[in-house]
């Protein structure tokens, strides 16, 4: 494994550290969550099918790049954020993991990944891979949800997808840091 694939790991685990329900847990707990949604979200196959598509504006102000919403279903990409995430990769000379257009791609896939995990038995499955017991009922385990896994099986979806160099999880973040930077001004 490559310096690159381990910082997107530390982003990984950062991202679960900081979603609630996950305060004050093992930090080794969630590294392996972390790659294990990473893991499972790359190998994802979701449908190929067409997907509505709707672009607008308004993004930066609501903080938002792209969402999925199920009815009827439709991804929404946000145009003004996209070029902004777009311009950055530009001035942090991340072109290289990042070509161009690779954000829209990026946001389309990982939208995409967000529909599929909807699916009752992606869903189950992919609660197994974590192996979080919620409650054991003699020799019936159930599994809990992990808050955040979705979110980097997404990212981990698009990265392959999109054949990126890291993690989009590395862009939303930069994005977000810049965006919030340029709003207080
Ligand atoms: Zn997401």
């Amino acid at each position: 494994m490559t310096g690159d694939h381990d910082e997107d790991l530390d982003l990984a685990v950062r991202l679960l550290a900081g979603t609630p329900t996950h305060e004050g847990r093992d930090p080794l707990m969630l590294r392996q969550w972390a790659l294990t949604a990473e893991e499972f979200g790359s190998r994802m196959a979701p449908d190929p099918g067409p997907v509505r598509v709707v672009e607008q504006d308004g993004g930066l102000a609501a903080g938002l790049l792209a969402r999925y919403r199920s009815r009827p279903p439709v991804v929404e990409i946000y145009v003004d954020t996209v070029d902004r995430a777009e311009r950055l990769i530009a001035e942090r000379d991340w072109r290289h993991w990042f070509p161009v257009g690779s954000v829209r791609a990026a946001a389309l896939a990982h939208e995409r990944a967000h529909a599929w995990l909807h699916h009752a038995h992606v869903r189950a499955e992919f609660k197994r891979a974590l192996g979080h017991t919620a409650l054991r009922l003699g020799r019936r385990r159930l599994y809990a949800h992990v808050a955040g896994a979705d979110e980097l099986a997404a990212h981990a979806y698009a990265r392959a997808a999109c054949g990126l160099g890291r993690s989009p999880l590395l862009l939303t973040e930069a994005l977000a840091a810049a965006v919030s930077c340029e709003s207080e001004k």
